[in-house]
């Protein structure tokens, strides 16, 4: 048998470890006799599994007490209306960042419930960069502020926490969640979709103030309610149990590692060697602003675009797979979230050496 290195946005590489676990307790979780995805998810093995699931996930983030944790469904996409819904609280209008594709569309589903101010857009300069500060025009009425902490398909990342004074702030970490310790107090609401930094697809993590549900827009589905969700474990009705499973080996292997600290300093390396290998090569190039540089997904172009398909087929072949840049922007795209070694990206920046000497 032989892994691939799987530079794909998401569904994204799980952990080896983790896959290797799942595997030996495939037929029979602990005695159990059952696989995880059999049980009840309200007896007591599955139960188990879950409360070990967010206790953990509370202590890698030093998630404070007065936070609820929420294990849901219908991804990142679902959140960009279930936030206006339960986040307006009897105000007009809301503040969102567009900085990329993903606020984009948060900012349109924001739209159906409410008026939205962008504070500040890089749409101009081809969303390669985050605007400036002294640009920004926050609203200090604004319900709340929303920003996307990382823009999976440009590449682009907020270098910092923006500090909106009193109005709350509401974060998509979907492609940066647990790649580096984030101080959780400073939110109102925190959500990610799991498949990028996480675990399976199919798993939403909402993680919310507790004085932040309770109070939604009149025709909010059950299902969007934060206080029901929370009032009932967010087993209201089945939840996601084999990917909450997965999540949870994902969180302890994350702990073994030595939580988010030891991890960012790997996703630095990792990100920083890639970024190297592209600016110091004279035939790749990325066009993101270097303050505002993912440490998660790398975009990069070829030179010479008649490349791109020797490029990918190469790379295909030495067993790195899914480079292939989002559809809408073209080029190259590593992703290399947690999961994707270190070993991983070093071959990477020796393929494309390769390359380079091969084409020069
Ligand atoms: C992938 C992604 C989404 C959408 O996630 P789904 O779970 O597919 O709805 C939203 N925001 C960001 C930043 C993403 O990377």
């Amino acid at each position: 048998m032989s892994r691939v290195f799987n530079f794909s946005a998401g569904p994204a590489m799980l952990p080896e470890a983790v896959l290797q676990r799942a595997q030996q307790e495939f037929l029979d979780w602990n005695g159990s006799g059952m696989n995880t995805m059999e049980m009840s998810h309200r007896g007591k093995e599955f139960l188990s599994i879950a409360n070990q699931a967010e206790a953990d996930l509370r202590e890698v983030m030093a998630i404070p007490d007065n936070y609820q944790v929420l294990f849901l469904q219908g991804g990142a996409s679902t959140q960009f209306a279930a936030i206006p819904m339960n986040l307006l609280r009897g105000k007009k209008s809301a503040d969102y960042f567009n900085t990329g594709q993903w606020s984009k569309k948060a900012i349109a589903e924001a739209k159906r419930y409410c008026d939205v101010n962008i504070v500040a857009s890089s749409e101009e300069d081809g969303f390669n960069s985050v605007p400036d500060k002294a640009s920004w025009n926050l609203n200090p009425d604004a319900a709340y502020v929303h920003y996307t902490a990382n823009e999976t398909i440009g590449g682009v990342e907020f270098d910092s926490i923006p500090d909106t004074g009193d109005v709350p702030l509401v974060v998509d970490l979907s492609s940066t969640i647990l790649s580096r310790p984030i101080d959780v107090s400073k939110f109102a609401l925190i959500y990610a979709g799991a498949q990028k930094n996480i675990g399976p697809a199919g798993l939403t993590i909402v993680i919310v103030r507790d004085d932040f549900i309770g109070d939604t827009l009149p025709g909010t589905p059950t299902m969007f309610d934060y206080k029901v969700q929370a009032d009932n474990d967010s087993m209201y009705n089945t939840p996601p149990t084999y990917a909450l499973y997965l999540a949870g080996l994902v969180f302890q292997w994350l702990k073994d590692l030595g939580g988010l600290t030891a991890m960012a300093l790997i996703n630095q390396r990792k990100a920083e060697k890639l970024y190297a290998a592209i600016d110091n090569s004279g035939f790749y190039q990325n066009p993101v602003d270097p303050q505002y540089r993912s440490w998660m997904n790398v975009t990069f172009t070829l030179n010479d675009s008649s490349l791109d398909a020797d490029f990918l087929a190469g790379a295909k072949q030495a067993g790195l797979i899914t480079l292939k840049g989002h559809r809408s922007v073209g080029g190259m795209r590593a992703s290399i979230y947690n999961a994707m070694p270190e070993e991983g990206v070093d071959q990477l920046i020796s393929y494309m050496q390769d390359f380079v000497a091969k084409n020069n």
